[in-house]
């Protein structure tokens, strides 16, 4: 399970920026486009943070949706999986735009 060590990698993230202060809260972007599965990460968040200064804080996850530029015809095409077509003319050349999101967008810690 990925999830385990990319959870922890937030878990330090955050206690680096934190700097001995508590955490109330963090919001993550996960693409859909991403092999990450919010409910695996928010499993793991609850293991990793007991005991940390993570303990009980909020974890917010923001689901990305995955956006392609068609390389064809040029216009934007949503992309509900890696490498689907575009919607508008079938082409298998879409670039993706978004939806391959991991990161922390914001961390709330004590004054
Ligand atoms: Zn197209």
């Amino acid at each position: 399970m990925h999830e385990m060590s990319i959870t922890q990698g937030i878990i330090d993230l955050c206690l680096e920026h934190a700097a001995g202060r508590r955490v109330h809260s963090i919001d993550v972007e996960i693409g859909e486009l991403s092999s990450v599965v919010p409910e695996a990460v928010e499993f793991c968040f609850e293991a990793c943070s007991r005991e940390t200064l993570l303990e009980s804080a909020r974890l917010v996850i923001i689901r990305v949706a995955g956006r392609g530029l068609c390389q064809e015809c040029g216009r934007e095409t949503p992309l509900p999986e890696l490498y689907a077509a575009c919607q508008h003319c079938g082409s298998n050349r879409v670039a993706i735009m978004a939806g391959e999101e991991l990161r922390v967008r914001e961390i709330e810690v004590d004054d």
